[in-house]
């Protein structure tokens, strides 16, 4: 009897099933209340074009708010005008989130915002 070739079973390594909210805390937690649905629904409705697609061109309706400065490093800048951007999903979906942590931390990352009367804190280039 000889061995042919051998099947190997591909085990995936078990997956621990936790639940996001247990780990990251649920959306209320995270600061996304009903303010926040108020912003960005006036975010939405003030662009409602994805504004990475417009820069390069194209017409693409806005799907999501996105916050440049993420929320986990500067909560309190949630609801700032300037944190945020009009995106589709695919824009959204190729913003590498660990890259802004980190462009923020390095000083790279910072908001330019024209409505610096409102008494909410501004970064200026
Ligand atoms: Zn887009």
């Amino acid at each position: 009897m000889t061995d042919g070739p051998r099947k190997m079973k591909r085990h995936s390594p078990p997956r621990l099933r936790v639940k996001d909210s247990v780990i990251r805390g649920t959306r209320q937690d995270r600061g996304y209340d009903q303010h926040w649905e108020r912003v960005q629904k006036v975010k939405k409705k003030a662009n409602p074009l994805c504004e990475q697609c417009l820069e390069a061109g194209k017409l693409v309706q806005t799907q999501m708010v996105h916050h440049l400065i993420p929320t986990d490093i500067r909560p309190d800048l949630i609801l700032e005008w300037a944190n945020l951007q009009s995106l589709c999903w695919s824009c959204h979906a190729a913003i590498n989130h660990d890259e802004l942590r980190k462009d923020y931390r390095e000083g790279r990352l910072k908001l330019i915002s024209n409505t610096a009367e409102n008494g909410h804190e501004t970064l200026y280039n």
